[in-house]
Parts: C-alpha cells; sequence; structure tokens
C-alpha cells in the first residue's frame, strides 16, 4: 500500500492521481462489504396506469446508504460494481430481496402489483443468470408473470444473437421482459421486434421536453404507435408534470412513472403511500 512506503512517497502518489480514481478506488473496498453490512437498500417507485390512475407495478432501485457519505445513487456505484464484476452478488442480492418483499406484500396487503428489476449489462451476459432468477423466484414462491427484468436497449443490442437467446430462456421460464431507456440505443426494428419483450419503456430524455419539442413528441408518437400495434406496453418514465402526463396519455401511453406520480420510496413508505388517503412522499 503506498501509505506504508512513506509520507513522500505518498503525498507523490497521492497528487499524480487522479482524484476521482482514487474515490472511486475507495468506494470500491468499502462496496466489497456494502452488502454484508446491510447498506443497500432498495426503493421502490409504483408504475401507474395512463388512464385509472391505478399502481400495476414497482420497480425496485438499489441505493447505497454509505455510513460517511450518506445516501449514494445507483449512477455511481453500479458501473463500480460492474468493473469489479461485484455486480453479481450486488445483483443476485436485489433479486433476492424484491422478490422477498413482493412476496411479503402480496401476502399481507393482497395486492396485485408485479415487480421490475434493473438487470446490468454484465448480469445479463452471465451464464448463470437463468439460474438466479429461477432461484430467487422459487425460494419466494413467486410467479414467474409477476417478475418483470429490465434491460436497457443497448444492452439488448450488443451482441445481439446472444441477448437474444437469453432472453428467450427467460420467457419461456415465464418472465416478462422490459426494454428501458429506449430511444437512446440504435436497435433496428427487424430485431427489436424478435425479442421477446413485453414492455417498453421510453426513455425520460423524450418526456422532459414533450410538451415544447415537436420533434420528440412525433418520435414518441411514432414509438407508441408502433409498439401498440406490436400489443406491447409502453410505459413513459420520467413524469414530473401534468402536462406531460396528459400528453403521454392521450398519445397511448400504457402506464407512466415519475416524480409527479411517485418517487422512489422505501418499502415501509410505500406501504403508507398505498394507504387509502396515503399522501405522496
Ligand atoms: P432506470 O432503471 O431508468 O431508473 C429510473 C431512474 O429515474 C431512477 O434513478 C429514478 O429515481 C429516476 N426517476 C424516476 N422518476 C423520475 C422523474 O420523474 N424525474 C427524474 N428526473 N428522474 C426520475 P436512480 O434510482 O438513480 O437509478 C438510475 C439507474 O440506475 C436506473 O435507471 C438503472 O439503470 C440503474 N439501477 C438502479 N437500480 C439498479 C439495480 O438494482 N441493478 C442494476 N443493474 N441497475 C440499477
Ligand atoms: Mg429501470
Ligand atoms: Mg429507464
Ligand atoms: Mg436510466
Amino acid at each position: 500500500h503506498a501509505k506504508s512506503v512513506g509520507r513522500d512517497t505518498y503525498c507523490f502518489f497521492e497528487a499524480s492521481m487522479n482524484a476521482s480514481i482514487h474515490q472511486q478506488l475507495l468506494l470500491m473496498q468499502d462496496l466489497r462489504v456494502a452488502i454484508q453490512r446491510r447498506e443497500l437498500v432498495l426503493y421502490y417507485q409504483p408504475k401507474f396506469t395512463a388512464h385509472e390512475g391505478s399502481v400495476v407495478g414497482i420497480e425496485a432501485l438499489v441505493c447505497w446508504e454509505h455510513p460517511e457519505r450518506g445516501m449514494i445513487p445507483p449512477d455511481e456505484f453500479i458501473p463500480l460494481a460492474e468493473k469489479t464484476n461485484m455486480i453479481m452478488p450486488l445483483g443476485a442480492w436485489v433479486l433476492d430481496e424484491a422478490c422477498r418483499q413482493l412476496a411479503e406484500w402480496r401476502r399481507e396487503r393482497h395486492v396485485e402489483w408485479t415487480l421490475s428489476v434493473n438487470l446490468s449489462a454484465v448480469q445479463f451476459r452471465h451464464a448463470s443468470l437463468v439460474d438466479t432468477v429461477r432461484g430467487a423466484l422459487h425460494r419466494h414462491a413467486l410467479d414467474p408473470g409477476w417478475l418483470t427484468l429490465e434491460i436497457t436497449e443497448s444492452t439488448a443490442m450488443r451482441d445481439a444473437d446472444a441477448s437474444l437467446h437469453i432472453l428467450q430462456q427467460l420467457h419461456e421460464m415465464g418472465v416478462c421482459i422490459s426494454i428501458d431507456d429506449f430511444g437512446t440505443g440504435y436497435s433496428s426494428l427487424l430485431y427489436l421486434q424478435r425479442l421477446p419483450a413485453t414492455e417498453l419503456k421510453i426513455d425520460r430524455g423524450f418526456v422532459r421536453d414533450l410538451a415544447h419539442d415537436t420533434e420528440d413528441a412525433a418520435i414518441v408518437s411514432a414509438i407508441v404507435a408502433l409498439w401498440r400495434s406490436l400489443n406491447l406496453s409502453v410505459v413513459a418514465e420520467g413524469v414530473e408534470t401534468t402536462e406531460q402526463k396528459s400528453f403521454l396519455t392521450a398519445l397511448g401511453c400504457h402506464s407512466l412513472q415519475g416524480y409527479l406520480l411517485g418517487k422512489p420510496m422505501r418499502a415501509d413508505v410505500l406501504d403508507q403511500f398505498m394507504q387509502p388517503g396515503g399522501v405522496p412522499a
């Protein structure tokens, strides 16, 4: 370790090192023990039907409650976990914990929500994925149809044939597939049409300026029309204003997700939110 070489060496090393890389190395060390220390927490963001506004599903989003740094969002440590393969145990934990929580909600609250879990490209390419998914469903006695796995459009596109093979296995198991952040990749329609996906999530980048940007509106309108014609469910993410909500509903989006309707919340907060008269967090 640089520090043991002596103070001068350490300072030299420190100064020459990119501060952000140094930060990342420290975080990586912490991440190894974060699961055992129960520092990872799942937040749940509800997904609503556009017309009735009822909750149809919840998406699990992982957060890291670091003892010194406070809350670290997934965008800051998922890429790190991917570089070190820590994403494998982390991803397996997310899947298991989210399935446990859904089973509890179904048992105690008699909800009919489905559960969405995000998969990283690294998990997706790993041979163990199908068994990990099957294991989690089995442990918590969940119907495979209650679970949706979200993969981004770019993940699905990379190594298209291999992706298709994995998605087919998951599909045969009865698990639903959602294409996340749609519109940010470069999928060919021919390929998309072959995917056994059941849902498509329009990236929030398109939703943001929807009401003012006619090009974004045209793109979203075309995506919705196309996917509806393929009998797939279209979800818009990042809905923050009532204007966006009415626009997306008028365009024919089936479901909506966003801060306007419900932020990601801890399980106990979501419990209260769902009570009659519950107020958004
Ligand atoms: P995502 O799957 O596209 O998740 C949606 C992100 O948008 C979440 O950020 C959510 O908090 C945020 N969001 C939701 N509604 C709104 C809104 O109305 N406005 C705005 N501005 N943002 C909104 P978060 O939690 O930071 O997650 C970021 C990304 O990290 C996720 O994007 C997903 O790709 C990844 N991620 C999260 N949890 C996991 C996980 O357990 N495993 C893997 N592999 N990736 C995860
Ligand atoms: Mg997602
Ligand atoms: Mg997304
Ligand atoms: Mg995203």
